[in-house]
């Protein structure tokens, strides 16, 4: 399974005249469309399209050896891929990598460039956050890892109701005192639900969690949540911790994602433009958000699913800039022409630890230009404070 490492390592790949980044994705499609072997077919020919191209364009040995080392790969692809496969490769740097993803890349694609073509990745593991879903009731607790479709039980805990009986005192005269006993326990419960959660919050073991629940023990649960864990809560919804199914679980998380990155998205377009229409903490249109990529000012960056911009790249300082210029403003450099400044960004904000959200019918954003940022900060006003303070 893919990890952040790994992406961030993929991200960090600069390629040169040499040596070609090839980016493969092959995304099966739903039995009901296509067959299989067709996916295979359709896979194979986009591979033998690009080593044309790489022939006719008589690009270096490796690219046309990556390729036809991707084809082999197609090959044993005939029989049924129920899940999307991503392949990296520069064999000149020597870098073969090959991931399993969730079936829900938009299509089969290849590219051929001087980076590798993070996008889809990008969007398909921004859509999949890594889950905790834990289920509480007074005494039971189960844990379930939700990651990239791949869904897992941890472990479980559970507390035995104090036994009655011997011990209890003769019959009526103890039960006050049991009463109270069982109470303890079920605090306790909660309490060591809300630590089993803040160690995994703390070891950053999930990115969001939601609660299956009656509503009367999350009452009971919720104050003990730490707020560090509270606000990796995306949801919850009731349940029962008895008889959860695989099934339901995978439902309900899945709604839950969905509805919550649709508001966070929302919420987010709106907040960018506010702040850039007051002139805070937020940047609209390409020029702009590449200043603040440049300052290191971006927190959040957020595109229309379908953006792409033409731009220039430094050759020397890896400057860029949507106006096309041929030397480069800040170091004097040649620089060379960008098809989609996407290329460049897409793995800027990876390696920066930058939240990179794609968005889809948001007329707000789409009135600025389709691309802005949310700010950590504005360079140019925080060293106004400064000079004011001093
Ligand atoms: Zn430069």
């Amino acid at each position: 399974m893919i990890t952040r490492e790994d992406i961030r390592e993929l991200a960090q790949f600069q390629g040169n005249d040499a040596d070609s980044a090839i980016s493969f994705y092959f995304q099966p499609s739903r039995p009901t469309n296509k067959s299989h072997r067709e996916d295979a077919i359709l896979a194979k020919d986009m591979v033998r399209h690009a080593l044309r191209e790489a022939e006719k364009n008589r690009r270096n040995g490796f690219a046309r050896a990556d390729l036809q080392r991707v084809l082999e790969l197609t090959v044993g692809w005939s029989g049924s891929q129920p899940r999307a496969r991503a392949v990296f490769v520069c064999g000149g740097q020597g870098i073969w990598r090959e991931f399993e993803l969730p079936a829900k890349l938009a299509e089969t694609q290849l590219f051929v460039n001087r980076r590798f073509h993070l996008k889809p990745l990008a969007l398909v593991l921004g859509a999949q956050p890594h889950l905790w879903i834990a289920f509480v009731d007074r005494h039971r607790a189960r844990f379930f890892d939700l990651h990239l479709d791949e869904l897992r039980e941890r472990e479980a805990l559970f507390h035995a109701l104090p036994r009655r009986g011997r011990g209890d005192g003769f019959a009526g005269y103890d039960a006050g005192h049991a009463q109270r006993s069982v109470n303890d326990e079920v605090l306790h419960h909660f309490k060591n639900v809300a630590e089993y959660l803040r160690q995994g919050q703390e070891k950053g073991v999930f990115d969001n969690l939601i609660v299956g629940c009656q509503e009367i023990n999350w009452h009971e649960l919720e104050p003990h949540l730490h707020p560090y864990v509270q606000k990796r809560l995306l949801g919850r919804f009731p349940a029962d911790v008895g008889n959860v199914t695989e099934e339901q679980v995978r439902e309900q998380a899945g709604r839950i994602v969905r509805e919550s990155l649709d508001r966070h998205r929302h919420e987010l377009v709106s907040e960018i433009l506010g702040q850039a229409r007051s002139n805070g903490r937020g940047v609209t249109g390409l020029r702009r958000v590449l200043r603040s990529l440049e300052m290191g000012e971006v927190q959040t960056l957020l595109m229309a699913e379908n953006y792409s911009a033409h731009a220039v790249e430094c050759s020397n300082c890896g400057h860029l800039d949507a106006h096309m210029v041929r030397y480069c403003p800040v170091c004097g450099h040649s620089t060379r022409e960008l098809e989609d400044v996407c290329e460049a960004i897409v793995p800027a904000a990876i390696r920066r630890d930058i939240e990179l959200l794609y968005v889809k019918d948001e007329p707000g954003l789409d009135q600025v230009g389709n691309i802005a940022a949310l700010l950590r900060f504005r360079a140019d006003q925080s060293k106004g404070a400064m000079s004011a303070a001093s």
